[in-house]
């Protein structure tokens, strides 16, 4: 999908492109509706809206679209074992290890494995209790979302001191080191945790309606939002 528009009726039009298994398009079609589910993830959801809003096409959109958004507190750490691990091994166990009453903050790790870790090298995954402090803007020329994200805000701080806390204690008990700090350049769960903008077309008794189906969040308070009649 490509754009939504707001018609009268009341209902939507959805453009979409239909591409092939390699990405191309092949041909773009519309679709008229009067109930919208929009189920893009937490990024693609939030960059139809937002595209919306700067297009006009959706003109009751409030100013919440593209705010609080989240992560699990997702970082990588490689860690340097004695033991063997690529390229002939299997994963590790799929465990996870909780250190709930860390003093500095609440964290789990968990294995991370990834294919192109060395000999010698296992990838933990740390995750804490985030803020919704990231947002996501529309950037015109390139007709996508940009997501900003607060990798040094104090809160993300004080998660990485608590990781590295954890990690410590790790090290010290199974005479592994890290190769390097908790990276936090990428997480594996998008995620909008709280409300973050809604949309209803009020237009005589009937009322289109658009529903956004997020991601679910471990910490988030209302991860499904749906907009409704008022
Ligand atoms: C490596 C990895 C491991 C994970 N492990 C776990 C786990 O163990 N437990 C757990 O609970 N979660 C796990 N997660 C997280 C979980 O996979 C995601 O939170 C979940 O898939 C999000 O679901 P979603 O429907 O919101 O988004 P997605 O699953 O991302 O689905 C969004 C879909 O919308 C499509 N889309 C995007 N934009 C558009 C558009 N404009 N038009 C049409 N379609 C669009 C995308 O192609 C995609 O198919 C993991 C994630 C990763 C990456």
């Amino acid at each position: 999908m490509t754009s939504i528009q707001a018609l009268d009726g009341p209902r939507y039009k959805v453009i979409v492109n239909q591409i092939n298994t390699k990405g191309e398009v092949i041909a773009q079609k519309i679709f008229v509706c009067r109930y919208l589910f929009l189920a893009a993830g937490s990024i693609g959801t939030t960059e139809l809206l937002l595209r919306a809003k700067a297009d006009g096409t959706l003109p009751l959109l409030n100013n919440q679209v593209g705010k609080f958004w989240g992560t699990n507190g997702d970082s990588t750490t490689p860690i340097i074992n004695n033991g063997r691990t690529n390229p002939n091994q299997g994963t590790p166990g799929v465990i996870a290890i909780e250190d709930f009453n860390n003093p500095i903050a609440p964290v789990m790790l968990e294995p991370f494995p990834l294919s192109a870790t060395p000999e010698g090298v296992n990838v933990a995954l740390g995750q804490g209790i985030t803020k919704p402090e990231g947002y996501l803007t529309y950037n015109r020329s390139t007709k996508s979302a940009d997501l900003f994200w607060p990798a040094n805000s104090p809160n993300n701080q004080k998660i990485t001191s608590a990781l590295e806390r954890t990690y410590q204690i790790f090290n010290q008990a199974n005479g592994t080191t890290l190769a390097t700090p908790p990276n936090f350049a990428a997480t594996a769960h998008p995620l909008v945790v709280r409300r973050w903008g809604e949309y209803a077309v009020p237009m005589g008794k009937s009322r289109a309606t658009v529903i956004c189906l997020l991601s679910m969040a471990l910490s988030c308070q209302v991860p499904l939002l749906v907009s409704t009649p008022r």
